[in-house]
């Protein structure tokens, strides 16, 4: 005997095992133990609704059949329960018990109501068993996903219970279907990495139901009314109704489309967002900020406000060109939840940077998991992914660039991203582009204005430091000038008094005769007498360091001075076979002077000429007027030039000559002689000419074409000193 609905559901419950195998493979990618166990639980009721298929025309056979894929499984759904609710494998032995005493007790009482009863009792037992690990998942885990699974995975258990009591009281034709739905609901447990909450399913279903319930309702009283109208009007009645029908059911279907929405809401409501709002209170909650982990708190907290959720983070995302291949790299700015610390690197080559930047597609968790395209990209980018647990990954670009990513959390309600949030989200991405690029550009403009504040700080510290340096060296210089005035003002007496018993010895009659003392004695006094002159110099330096130079101005003929300079030196010169030319001063006006600092003035100009100029050479004083108006000397005044054919003085010394102590040759060419060639002094003539001829309110400088002892280029000192009226015409 055949029971054609049986054997269609038996081919039909086949097929669905087959399609949950399907959904199985979906995460085959995986490769977890579960996977295994669920394709084998899918395949045993695969095989065993095939098997009863084919052995459909004996009952016993069939219904044996039935049982022992029944049994098989339990044993696999328990383990898999096992599996998912992470319960040790030992707790098969309570599955495995019961599967033997009930193969048992099928094997001595076969048919019998005992057998069902155990089983039945098993069954409920094992059940109950996972229900209670069920429950306390739930009161542990504060995790959404989890929840969901154990959730589904409690609705299937129960409808696999039930459906094994159908079949354990051969009650196969609601048995079978409640077992192939339970699987169906198992593999789609399993296959869906974010399960929709009960709360939408239940409003899927309801909006369903109350679309088609009606529909369901009109086609059937229109199977009436046809059966009606074709007693009253046979030739047109069933058409006419048909007509009305068609009226009817277009209409109540535009009707229940446009209302059943409303009131599934009704029924069972969900919360909406106010798009233009929430777009306008999020460009203005971003818009000023420069800073960039305060841009990642503020829009993820925004966005976590819109569309729920309790965790999210954005990305910065950064080009690197690398040696063997150029890399996304993905750094972590802020947000809420974890702190996410490690960088994340994708191939840019690769399956998933070609989606976020290419394509410029949100990606989802799912479509990581599931779509083999992304499966093959690096271990680590999807490792990495995998350990962000996020649902949702949007890019944010800017322009061609690809600058960001905005990875989101599970919605609190656990609802999927609809489409209506992605398009949110997407608009959102856009707005944070815009203040992503300013925070980049605001953070670029403070790290170089932080290396420029870092460097100022630096160049007035080493500032400080040279003014320290400055002021001790002024110290030095002070400490110097003072050693130096109180040693020369100490050693002068002495001096003096050497020399004047050295001036007695020398006009005393005794010694007179006395050759040998006479030559001793000469030596002494011209030593004294240089000693003297150093001493005095000394003073003089010191004295015009300390600003403390008392001049004794007078009416000063410089045609004078340098006379008596040149009677001084006549003999110097005569031995050095040097001219010395004195011209045009004779018409010079007088000027307001100190005469002996002058000729002490010109007495070291002329003695560094001859020093400086080789034998035979020539010196020359060239006076000269300077008229009124000149920029400097506005009141006129005179100007001297002593120019020599000498050894010249190299350009980089033209000003440094005239600071105290300095000599432009070695110390071993140090000599005590006056006019001996190149026989430098102490070094400090040149700066007590410059402290006297300022102290005139004058001006001195050197000209020369260089330093060639051979080519011989010479040096011109030019002298200024101003007229001061009315005194300058005064006759001394
Ligand atoms: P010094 O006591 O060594 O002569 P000065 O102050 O008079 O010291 O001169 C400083 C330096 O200037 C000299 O050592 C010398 O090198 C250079 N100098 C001065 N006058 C002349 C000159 N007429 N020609 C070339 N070099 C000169």
């Amino acid at each position: 005997m055949e029971n054609p609905f049986l054997s269609a559901l038996l081919l039909a419950d086949s097929l669905a095992y087959l399609a949950g195998s399907g959904m199985g493979l979906a995460r085959w990618s995986m490769r977890q133990s579960r996977t295994w166990l669920l394709l084998g639980y899918l395949g045993i009721g695969f095989v065993t609704n095939l098997g009863m298929h084919l052995l459909r025309a004996n009952p016993s056979h069939l219904i044996s059949a039935a049982w022992l894929g029944c049994v098989a499984q339990i044993m696999i759904f328990l383990t898999l329960s096992l599996n998912i609710l992470q319960k040790p494998i030992k707790l098969f032995s309570l599955g495995t018990g019961w599967a033997l005493a009930s193969l048992a007790c099928s094997l001595f009482f076969p048919g019998k109501p005992l057998v069902s009863i155990l089983c039945s009792v098993g069954c409920l037992g094992l059940t109950a068993v996972v229900g209670y690990w069920i429950h306390q998942n739930q009161k542990r885990s504060s995790n959404q996903r989890t929840t969901h699974l154990t959730i589904y995975w409690f609705i299937s258990a129960s409808l696999f219970t039930i459906g094994n009591m159908g079949v354990f009281w051969q009650q196969l034709g609601w048995g079978l279907p409640l077992q192939t739905m339970a699987a169906l609901l198992i593999a789609y447990t399993f296959g869906s990495y974010r399960l929709p909450p009960l709360r939408q399913v239940s409003r899927q279903i309801l909006g369903y139901l109350l679309i088609s319930t009606p529909v369901a309702l009109l086609l059937w009283s229109s199977l009436i009314g046809m059966q009606f109208a074709e007693e009253v009007w046979p030739s047109m009645g069933r058409f006419m109704v048909a007509v009305i029908l068609a009226i009817l059911l277009v209409s109540l279907i535009r009707f229940l489309f446009f209302r059943a929405p409303d009131l599934v809401n009704w029924v069972i409501p969900v919360t909406t967002y106010d798009f233009n709002r929430i777009l306008r209170e999020y460009s203005i909650g971003i818009s000023n900020i420069t800073e960039m982990n305060l841009l990642a708190t503020v829009s993820i907290g925004l966005i976590s406000e819109a569309i729920e959720i309790n965790r999210g983070y954005l990305f910065e995302v950064e080009y690197e060109v690398g040696p063997g291949q150029n890399i996304y790299r993905l750094h972590g700015i802020g947000g809420m939840g974890e702190e996410q610390t490690n960088d994340g690197v994708l191939d840019s080559k690769g399956p998933i940077a070609e989606t976020l930047k290419t394509n410029r597609q949100v990606l989802t968790q799912q479509a990581i998991i599931n779509q083999s395209r992304l499966q093959k990209a690096d271990p680590t980018e999807l490792s990495w992914f995998q350990q962000l647990d996020m649902d949702i990954f949007i890019p944010i670009h800017a322009k061609e660039d690809w600058i960001g990513l905005l990875a989101l959390g599970p919605k609190t309600s656990g609802y999927e991203y609809s489409d209506a949030d992605i398009t949110l989200l997407i608009t959102l991405a856009d707005q944070l582009s815009l203040a992503l690029q300013n925070t980049r550009l605001v953070s670029s403009l403070m790290r170089v204005n932080n290396d420029f504040r870092r460097a100022y700080a630096a160049m007035e510290q080493s500032n400080r430091q040279l003014q320290q340096a400055v002021s001790q060296l002024e110290q030095i210089d002070r400490t110097k000038t003072d050693f130096i005035s109180v040693s020369s003002h100490e050693l002068r007496t002495p001096l003096t008094v050497m020399r004047g018993y050295t001036e007695m010895m020398l006009e005393d009659p005794v010694l007179e005769n006395n050759s040998l003392y006479m030559k001793m004695l000469n030596g002494i006094h011209s030593g004294i007498l240089r000693l003297h002159e150093i001493v005095e110099s000394m003073l003089d330096v010191a004295s015009i360091d300390a600003r403390s130079l008392h001049l004794h101005k007078e009416d000063t003929s410089l045609l004078i001075i340098l006379r008596s300079v040149y009677e001084r030196f006549r003999s110097a010169l005569d031995e050095r076979k040097q001219t010395l030319q004195i011209e045009n001063l004779r018409d010079l006006p007088n000027i307001k002077a100190d005469p002996v600092a002058l000729e002490k003035v010109f007495r070291q100009l002329v003695s560094n000429a001859i020093k400086y100029t080789p034998d035979g050479g020539t010196i020359t004083v060239l006076g000269a007027p300077v008229s009124v108006g000149h920029s400097e000397f506005p009141q006129g005044g005179v100007e001297i030039i002593i120019s020599d054919t000498g050894i010249g003085i190299a350009p980089e010394n033209l000003e440094l000559i005239f600071k105290k102590f300095y000599q432009t040759g070695k110390v071993s060419r140090h000599s005590t002689g006056k006019t001996k060639f190149k026989g430098s002094g102490p070094g400090l003539g040149l700066a007590i000419v410059k402290g006297i001829v300022e102290a005139h309110g004058g001006k001195i400088w050197v000209e020369s074409a260089g330093y060639d002892e051979e080519k011989l280029p010479g040096s011109h000192f030019h002298i200024i000193f101003p007229i001061q009226t009315p005194l300058t015409n005064e006759k001394p």
